[in-house]
């Protein structure tokens, strides 16, 4: 019979595959290398300020999923929260993503929807037709103005690489819209969890017959000792880097403390190179429905991540995407172990696919339990 399970990490993917499992009758045991849960979406109230920390940089849950949306609601009140960015270039202020406001105040018109939409289509590049990288993307839906004005120094700044070497997709997160709606996210869901995300992770995880090790580094040597491990570590480190490191960006937060409203604003992104940071978020503004006289900011610094720090953004150019398959490999032959999230299947992952792919991944491995007859 199948029933001892070890988990490592106890972000979103460890703690909904643990919730899943347990309430399936397992015995979970989640191990996690830091102090905390919730990997890097983890929350704490700064001690100065009293206000509600996105301790590793900003976290706005938004999703389509109704799966996803339904499981976090059990676990915590989620308070409506709309993510509005500001970007400063060249001196001014504008909004984004990019929107009707942006371009009427970018090129000094006053369009209507349509008229907007012609005019865009005059600066793409129609000659490109299959954009492949990030600058052919922008290239070919905005023109270069709003290229280099909105996202070529940022993207260098973010990736510490030319738009011209990143995919597309990394642009296609952003959506570019013809009417005055700047939220920034076009889901149908959005919210901030009221508690913070380290709450309700915990309620998630904080299941019978579920046992958390903090501060406690799993080896995969241990593996032995449990049917199965689901693993959400990078996937390189399980195999102790045998095919090399996969590049990751790290980020670096310089923080300040004010009296009052700083920016008045969660975000804004600092699009040219008058600022070496690419944004400054105030974090009391994501939880609007509080009051707090002391604000707390996070200027947001990227680089290239390294053994001690701790990974972000995976990079997935072409040639580590020949490594990450030659990992892909490694995993295949793996028996008794499944490789999930964001570190562990190395992809760009918002919150709730990582919490979808979860439910779904411990769907896959109960129906295969329940087909054995070992459940
Ligand atoms: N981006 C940009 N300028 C901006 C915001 C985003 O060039 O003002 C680019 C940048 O390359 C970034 C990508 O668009 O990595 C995706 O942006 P998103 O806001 O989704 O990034 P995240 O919040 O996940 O870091």
């Amino acid at each position: 019979m199948t029933k001892n399970i070890a988990i490592v990490g106890a972000g979103f993917s460890g703690a909904v595959i643990a919730n899943q499992l347990a309430k399936a009758g397992y015995t979970v045991e989640v191990f996690e290398s830091r102090p905390h849960v919730a990997g890097n979406c983890h929350s704490e109230r700064d001690a100065e300020t009293g206000v509600m920390l996105h301790v590793y940089g900003p976290h706005i849950f938004h999703t389509d999923n109704e799966r996803a949306w339904e499981f976090v609601n059990r676990y915590s009140e989620f308070k409506p929260y709309v993510n509005r960015v500001k970007a400063i270039t060249n001196g001014k202020v504008f909004t984004l993503p990019i929107n009707l406001l942006t371009i009427n105040q970018f090129f000094n018109k006053t369009f209507r929807p349509k008229e907007a939409e012609e005019f865009l289509t005059t600066l793409g590049d129609k000659s490109i037709e299959n954009p492949q990288t990030f600058e052919e993307q922008a290239l070919r839906f905005v023109g270069r103005d709003l290229y280099e004005a909105f996202f070529k120094t940022y993207t260098v700044k973010q990736w510490g690489l030319q738009p011209s070497e990143l995919p597309a997709s990394i642009l296609k997160r952003l959506p570019v819209r013809f009417n005055y709606d700047d939220n920034y996210f076009s889901h149908k869901y959005q919210g901030m969890p009221a508690e913070g995300y380290t709450a309700l992770v915990q309620k998630i995880i904080d299941q019978p017959g579920v046992t958390v090790h903090l501060n406690t580094r799993f080896d995969p040597a241990l593996k032995a000792d449990y049917d199965h491990v689901f693993y959400s570590g990078p996937i390189d480190a399980w195999f102790n880097h045998a095919e090399g490191r996969l590049p990751y960006r790290t980020l670096d937060f310089e923080t300040f403390r004010e009296t009052g409203d700083y920016q008045g604003n969660a975000v804004i992104n600092y699009c040219d190179n008058a600022q070496p940071y690419t944004r400054i978020t105030e974090h009391k503004h994501f939880s609007p429905w509080e009051q707090h006289e002391k604000s707390i900011m996070y200027a947001e610094y990227s680089r290239q991540c390294e053994e001690k720090d701790i990974p972000y953004y995976p990079i997935r150019m072409a040639r580590d995407k020949e490594q990450l398959e030659r990992y892909i490999n490694l995993a295949q032959q793996e028996t008794n172990v499944t490789f999930v999230g964001r570190l562990g299947t190395y992809r760009y992952l918002d919150m709730d696919v990582t919490i979808n792919e979860a439910l779904i991944t411990s769907d896959k491995f109960l129906e295969c339990a329940r087909d054995k007859g070992a459940m």
